[in-house]
């Protein structure tokens, strides 16, 4: 059984985005897979984004999801349409609206590093 060499992101603390991408089909998404979601091709590649996107949906989050998210409310979750083909959800500028180009930052959010899409230019 061999370990799956991933690229650094936030989810570990690092200030990055991490991608994976299928060698066979092309395809590319957010979520860690052992297999493409598209075609099932076995090892797929992780790769660091760019962080560069636009604004697909947004909506701002008014009810704490847990407890400690009470002081943070209300708060803007966008789901972004990345430069490199997948789409992902993140906090945002409360300003943000769709078709907005967006560029990532990170920010602390319950004691974690979470990416935050600030408009680009
Ligand atoms: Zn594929």
């Amino acid at each position: 059984m061999s370990t799956p060499a991933f690229a650094a992101d936030w989810t570990g603390g690092t200030e990055a985005i991490a991608y994976q991408a299928c060698p066979a089909c092309k395809s590319a998404w957010y979520f860690r897979r052992q297999f493409c979601p598209s075609c099932g091709a076995a090892d797929p590649v992780s790769k660091p984004a760019s962080g560069k996107g636009k604004v697909y949906a947004e909506t701002l989050v008014h009810r704490a999801p847990v407890p400690e998210a009470k002081g943070d409310v209300p708060y803007k979750i966008v789901l972004v349409d990345t430069e490199e083909g997948f789409r992902m959800m993140a906090h945002g500028d409360p300003a943000l609206a769709i078709g907005d180009t967006v560029m990532a930052r990170f920010k602390p959010f319950l004691g974690k590093t979470v990416p935050y899409f600030v408009k680009a230019g």
